[in-house]
């Protein structure tokens, strides 16, 4: 994936993440500064799905959104989250700091909980 933000380089490998899961579409991984016991960022690999923010969706990436939401649904229901926080950060004005779309999970179940109850 071409690009030069912080999430670019982690798609590429050339920064280290600790990367919870990741498919051909998608990957997630642990926010270095979590706001909540377990903070996830959720991100769109494919070039063809890179969107800076919100803000520059069109009708070719307004699928986007939906694909990071659809995920984190299936991540909650395989690690038995039950509730969990989504969000958006869309500009600097609403806090947005990296410029590559990415959906925060929040949960105040952590993951290792529910990875070592098994
Ligand atoms: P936002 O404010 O929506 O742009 O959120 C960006 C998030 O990325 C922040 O919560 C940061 O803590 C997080 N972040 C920045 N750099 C890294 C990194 N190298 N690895 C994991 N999370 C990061």
């Amino acid at each position: 994936m071409v690009g030069t933000t912080i999430f670019h380089k982690i798609v590429r490998r050339e920064i280290p993440a600790d990367i919870v899961f990741e498919d051909d579409d998608i990957m997630v991984f642990k926010d270095i500064h979590p706001k909540a016991p377990l903070h996830l960022l959720f991100i769109a690999k494919r070039d063809e799905d890179f969107v800076p923010s919100i803000d520059d969706l069109t009708e070719k990436t307004a699928h986007v959104p939906g694909l990071l939401i659809r995920k984190a649904q299936q991540f909650a229901r395989e690690h038995g989250i039950k509730g969990y926080q989504l969000r958006f950060h869309v500009g600097k004005d609403g806090g947005q700091e990296v410029f590559y779309l990415h959906l925060h999970f929040l949960s105040n179940q952590k993951l290792e909980q529910q990875q070592s109850e098994r």
